[in-house]
């Protein structure tokens, strides 16, 4: 080869090799859009310019002191610099950035490698920085584990954490009082999540990305003794409830009114069960579902013919009703009394008679087994994480809404148990009153009961839940109670 030739290509060589290395442009990609911004080498550092960025982001720049330093002001956060310090000043804390921010006619350069794992964590977007793409990449859509919310219930404390989707987790609970609930798959957005702490509840809070998976810990002020766990949708998100097993459901509070002028208008009737649950299972294959719909229609048709009352029905058909759609149903639409109806079951078939409950821990044995049977459908529909052995109302948080009407809600039982014994005494046995941890009537913010008709399990009763005219007495009955109890109500 001619020697100038050689020397051309060694030249040209050189020129390209040079390219490379100062020809590092850096763009940003925001919502699918890519746009280049300012940058330069320097020694073996890549600066680029944030007052591009800010543009892109909506954001502007101001600069202080005649150009000695610059503020950056977004809604969220305040950063100051100062030139040729590698000092900033994020809101009021102050940061390290190793290498000192350069100022360049009125453009603000940073080094890219340092500020952006800054910029990530208190910008409200994921930024991530592409080396091989030389790619600013801010991605709003990017996480999964978006938010932490705290509610707290009269028997502990609900914490939630949203996760866009449905993702296997793991909670876990560690030395100090540390409850650690790890996300496979998460992308959490650590700013968000951080912005929760919370001093009433938490000592301290930690949020930490993993490749695979995403831990958010938090330091509960509380002991933690007792929790439950489950996933909810719409929104997503993990439910943990820490019970404080030291809170009794039993309150001691004086008399509350019953709605705000204290007159009962709207009751709300409760088929139990219904579509796949069958609830109890007749000797005879009597479904449980079935003959307390009836009930429950037959109580509707005389309310509504009387028109004294309003009324909603939790079901009016053969259906399942979770338990959160049928205390939803109830608040919702303002009910002013709401009554459960069940048939019960035993394995002693000669157990049998009418039986109403109100809200309470269980006193007994037996009016524990029939909670127990009722709130085994609720709870497949739970999914529990902690103990779950005891059938009592711990298990899940209550809203304790329910104590307050525990006086009026026994009276109404009481009323009721009357009337049954009037019209029922010489059919079927009676077995009083009681108090059960009843899932159903947790969180319905009304006087409420649980009628436990017959025992589908035994022979006699069985007969007589399939009889209308039982079904009739018992509608009557319920509904003589409702009414006894309206005219004691509003006479007050
Ligand atoms: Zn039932």
């Amino acid at each position: 080869m001619n020697r100038v030739l050689k020397i051309i290509s060694v030249i040209l060589f050189i020129l390209l090799l040079s390219v490379v290395s100062y020809g590092s442009e850096i763009s940003v990609q925001l919502s699918g859009s890519i746009e280049k911004i300012e940058s330069y080498v320097d020694g073996r550092l890549t600066y680029f310019s944030l007052s591009d960025l800010a543009s892109i982001l909506g954001e502007h720049i101001s600069w202080e002191q005649v150009g000695l330093s610059a503020k950056y002001v977004s809604d969220e956060y305040t950063m100051t610099f100062f030139m040729d310090s590698p000092y900033i000043k994020i809101n009021d804390s102050i940061k390290n950035l190793i290498y000192p921010a350069q100022f360049e006619k009125g453009n603000l350069f940073l080094p890219i490698k340092t500020f952006l794992p800054i910029f990530d964590l208190i910008h409200p977007d994921r930024v991530t920085w592409d080396q091989d793409r030389k790619l600013i990449r801010i991605d709003s859509e990017f996480y999964n584990v978006t938010d932490l919310a705290f509610a707290p219930k009269a028997n502990g404390l609900l914490i939630e954490l949203f996760v866009n989707e449905p993702k296997e987790y793991e909670i876990y609970i560690t030395e100090g009082n540390w409850l650690n609930i790890s996300i496979l798959g998460g992308k959490v957005n650590r700013r968000q999540v951080l912005s929760r702490m919370d001093r009433k509840y938490l000592r301290d809070i930690n949020v930490v990305q993993f490749e695979q998976s995403a831990q958010v810990s938090v330091r509960m002020r509380q002991n933690i003794i007792k929790y439950t766990d489950r996933f909810q949708s719409n929104p997503g998100r993990v439910q943990i409830s820490l019970i404080d097993p030291s809170v009794s459901v039993v309150s001691d509070r004086n008399h509350v009114d019953i709605g705000p002028d204290n007159s009962i208008n709207k009751i709300i009737i409760d088929a139990g069960h219904g579509g796949s649950d069958y609830g109890a299972i007749g000797l005879n294959g009597s479904h449980e579902k079935k003959v307390v719909l009836d009930i429950a229609q037959r109580l509707a048709k005389l309310i509504r013919k009387d028109k004294i009352f309003e009324v909603v029905m939790t079901r009016d058909k053969d259906k399942a009703v979770s338990l959160e759609q049928r205390t939803k149903i109830a608040n919702e639409s303002n009910g002013d009394l709401f009554v459960s109806i069940h048939s019960n079951a035993s394995l002693n078939k000669s157990a049998r008679g009418f039986q109403i409950f109100y809200l309470a821990p269980a006193w007994n044995d037996e009016a524990r087994a029939s909670a127990q049977l009722e709130n085994a459908s609720f709870l497949a529909e739970i999914s529990s994480g902690g103990d779950n052995d005891e059938n009592d109302l711990t298990f899940i948080l209550s809203d304790m809404i329910q104590t307050e009407f525990q006086v009026e809600s026994a009276d109404l039982a009481a009323i009721i148990d009357k009337e049954f014994r009037k019209k029922l005494k010489n059919k079927t046995k009676a077995r009083g009153l009681d108090q059960a941890g009843f899932y159903v009537l947790n969180g319905v913010y009304m006087p409420s009961i649980l009628v436990e008709s017959a025992f589908l399990t035994n022979k006699a009763d069985e007969k007589l839940l399939n009889k209308k005219s039982f079904r009739q007495d018992l509608a009557e009955a319920i509904y003589e109670g409702i009414k006894r109890f309206k005219a004691k109500y509003e006479s007050q």
